[in-house]
């Protein structure tokens, strides 16, 4: 049972609030399909390449990218740190990077942000929420995200990632098979629920691997992964963790929650 469930949706006990099933009005909650011409080009490239890529250095799975997906292709960054950025910059022209602003990141995170904004020439793009935290307090009552964090990533990261998907043909993210048996099988190249090509130019990366690239490359990190968060989401709900113990038990810490839905 994750936290808070227990409690029902109720903020308070005032029985105000709204079902956090039901998101807020007035915005999509979800992606508009490609056209079955453009997921069946997708499906064959995947069918194509997937295998031949699986050897292939992240600098050429982008390269890859860059040939063989003509539309505009988001890059999701956490900025946990800047690999993603690092990949794509010079690499993929029609690339925009897209960090999702729940309101709730830790400030070492927002600063992150700022300075990816500064180094790299991508495009940056803020994907926000319908509701600011004030107003999700209000419509759902206070501290959603210790009472239902499923409901709140829902709305604050599946939901506007999402709506942000529909311009673009494909999306990059920074899965590895190493961050959880959930991604234990993740293939570099994957067709999305909507038919958008998705890519996972780091997915055979080890810790090791990351490690390297971060210092070769003079990267920015998140100064929080000095302070013991191997892995960092929202401050509300991120813990630091002991050495050695698994990099991703700090987040949803207490609950079974593992995943905030995004690739799942
Ligand atoms: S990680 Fe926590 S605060 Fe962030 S969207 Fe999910 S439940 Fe809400």
């Amino acid at each position: 049972m994750e936290l808070g469930q227990s409690a029902g949706f109720l903020g308070g006990g005032s029985g105000d609030y709204r079902d956090p099933a039901i998101s807020p009005d007035g915005a999509p909650t979800t992606t508009a399909q490609l056209s079955d011409e453009q997921r069946a080009q997708h499906r064959a490239l995947v069918a194509e390449w997937n295998d031949k890529l699986e050897g292939t250095s992240a600098e050429g799975i982008m390269d890859w990218a860059a040939t063989h997906v003509s539309g505009k292709i988001a890059v999701t960054m956490s900025m946990q740190d800047t690999i993603l950025a690092e990949l794509a910059e010079g690499r993929l022209l029609n690339a925009e990077l897209v960090f999702l602003d729940t309101g709730y990141h830790f400030d070492e995170t927002i600063e992150t942000r700022d300075k990816v904004a500064e180094r790299y020439h991508l495009p940056l793009t803020n994907v926000r929420p319908v509701l600011s935290r004030e107003e999700q307090d209000e419509t759902y009552g206070p501290r959603l995200y210790s009472r239902n964090p499923s409901a709140c990533c829902r709305m604050r990261k599946v939901e506007p990632l999402a709506r942000m998907l529909n311009p673009y043909e494909a999306w990059v993210t920074g899965i590895r098979r190493v961050d959880n048996p959930l991604r234990a099988t993740t293939p570099i190249l994957d067709v999305d629920r909507t038919g958008r090509l998705k890519i996972n130019p780091i997915a055979a990366w080890s810790d090791e691997d990351v490690e390297n690239y971060i210092t070769d490359h003079k990267l920015i990190i998140n100064p929080l992964t000095a302070q013991g968060y191997p892995s960092i989401g929202c401050a509300t709900c991120t813990l630091p963790v002991a050495e050695g113990d698994d990099p991703r038990s700090g987040r949803w810490a207490g609950t079974n929650k593992t995943e905030c839905g995004l690739h799942t």
